[in-house]
């Protein structure tokens, strides 16, 4: 009996042991969003004086720029942020880059001691990154009124590559400033692409100088539905909406975006979603029009004409436009909710059908995909569709950006395909935050808690495990059939997004969401200071 108490005792010592050296391995620094991959506290501390004394390489541009944004972010804090060496009691903050620190791209290396703070980003990207952990970290302390903060190591890398937010100007249009402000909370949350969905049935967004009826007819909508889709009977606002950015406003927002590590994504819908640019050019379409940019949303059956060599032609030097502006290497064009309606009826689509001995329609939307990635490649870019360019045969070097669920995700990964997923079930943020929906603002539907949007595992278990580096990573999506405003955009997208970010940066190991629930207080009041809309978090 005394030997089985004895092992019971020392049992209870062993699982006591083992959950506090648990609760050190998880302990995470309070309002780091997104989760790092490895922290180390040091039994020191870091006294912070007021003024920052930064220290880096003046004759590196890319970080001069960076530098200069992360002063302006120390100043909104309460920091005094300088460049010289003074007398003055100062706290030292180094930051530089060194490719020797990390072969992962986007890596950093954050050291606080009491000597001071060390930023060495892997690239640059990787110390913008390890800025925004600092930042972070000040911004806590200050909240916190501590005037030290511990010594810590933290060494951190992404595990995804494409870690996407989405953003549709079409249904409703927002200023360049608030496109702006997006990439700003893209950024902040160490997300790097912006998808910006630029044309839809109900407007065209982008000026393309070869197609001027684009801005003068094809960016404008007669009036909106008022309320939701379903009510009976269905109610319109009666006023002209519409616009369009300035070729400007558009060079401005990418070197914006640049600066900040985000990679733009255009999207240019084809060959479906294409109503508002059927009404400048109708010729494009299978009925020659006439046509009006859509004022009802859902799918519409106006399609760009297959079996019309103008189509082509059209799309191609959209295509060239859109290339030579946006630096990036993808092109996103859509593909999705194609009906095959007019192409069924229309003779030059079914002569094509015949002429290249297709099968059916749905080889015809195959075919014009092809077509356009070829043209794509022509001007050095990938070609990003979502799920629907898998039917009917997928084009060869696309990108499958899987929207319907994970299954169009995991069969072109098993096919030898990268992609991205976006599964509605867990990163549609149109969609209700609560089920009460009574006590929420107008959405398409659904529910879609934070707490569902945690639990968002880009790489499925049933992806064959060769393939699974295919996927470059997750993506969220703000449809704006119902969100007409700013502030109600930041509400459905925040605190939803702090979520996603830790789904696509942080390590599977470190996922907690009672951990970061907890860290989300803190972060929160950061949100609160840039007047940012959220949602609040449930009781
Ligand atoms: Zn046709």
């Amino acid at each position: 009996m005394g030997s089985k108490k004895y092992t019971t005792i020392i049992s209870i010592l062993f699982i006591i042991l083992l959950m506090s050296t648990n609760k050190q391995k998880n302990e995470i620094f309070p309002g780091l969003v997104p989760a790092p991959a490895y922290i180390e506290f040091v039994d020191s501390k870091l006294q912070i004086e007021e003024t920052i004394r930064m220290d880096y390489n003046p004759k590196d541009k890319n970080l001069k720029n960076m530098i200069r944004l992360a002063k302006s972010e120390l100043s909104d804090i309460g920091y005094k942020p300088s460049d010289s060496n003074s007398n003055q009691e100062q706290t030292r903050l180094s930051i530089r880059v060194d490719q020797n620190i990390s072969k992962t791209p986007e890596s950093y290396r954050l050291k606080i001691d009491p000597q001071g703070i060390e930023i060495t980003g892997s690239d640059h990207a990787g110390t913008f990154y390890g800025i925004q952990t600092l930042l972070q970290i000040l911004e806590t302390s200050k909240i916190e009124n501590a005037p030290t903060v511990k010594s810590m190591i933290i060494e951190d890398s992404p595990r995804f590559k494409w870690r996407g937010m989405m953003l549709d100007v079409a249904r409703h249009m927002f200023p360049a400033d608030f496109i702006k402000r997006y990439i700003d909370i893209i950024a902040a949350h160490k997300m790097n692409v912006f998808h910006w969905h630029l044309t839809e049935d109900q407007g065209w967004r982008m000026p393309i100088e070869k197609y001027p009826k684009l801005e003068s007819i094809a960016a404008w909508r007669k009036e909106t539905l008022i309320g939701h889709y379903t009510d009976k009977p269905r109610k319109f606002d009666g006023k002209p909406y519409g616009g369009f950015y300035t070729r400007e406003e558009i060079t401005d927002i990418i070197a914006y975006a640049k600066e900040r590590s985000v990679t733009i994504v255009p999207e240019i819908e084809l060959p479906g979603h294409a109503t508002a640019a059927l009404s400048a050019y109708p010729e494009l379409s299978c009925t020659g029009g006439p046509h009006e940019a859509e004022t009802l949303w859902g799918v519409h059956k106006e399609v760009y004409c297959a079996g019309n060599e103008e189509t082509f032609v059209f799309l191609e030097n959209v295509l060239k436009e859109v290339s030579e502006i946006f630096p990036g290497p993808y092109i996103h064009i859509g593909g999705d909710e194609c009906p095959k309606t007019r192409w069924k009826e229309c003779q030059k689509c079914q002569k094509r059908i015949a002429d290249v001995g297709l099968k059916d329609e749905h080889e015809l939307q195959s075919y014009f995909i092809k077509r356009i990635e070829k043209i794509l490649e022509k001007f050095g870019k990938r070609l990003v569709g979502w799920d629907e360019i898998l039917e009917g045969g997928l084009a060869p070097n696309a990108i499958v950006h899987s929207w319907r669920g994970m299954d169009g995700g995991i069969e072109a990964a098993n096919a030898g395909h990268e992609v991205i997923m976006s599964p509605t079930t867990h990163v549609y943020f149109d969609y209700y935050q609560s089920k009460d929906k009574d006590n929420e603002p107008l959405a398409i539907g659904g529910h879609l808690p934070l707490s569902k949007v945690y639990k968002f595992e880009p790489v499925p278990d049933n992806i064959d495990s060769d393939k699974r580096h295919l996927i470059l990573g997750g993506q969220a999506n703000l449809w704006t059939e119902y969100i007409p405003t700013i502030e109600k955009a930041e509400y459905m997208l925040l605190p939803r997004m702090c979520a996603l970010a830790e789904a696509v940066w942080s390590p599977r190991s470190k996922k907690d969401y009672n951990g970061f629930i907890k860290r989300l207080g803190d972060h929160l009041k950061r949100l609160d200071r840039k007047h940012l809309n959220y949602r609040k978090l449930d009781k």
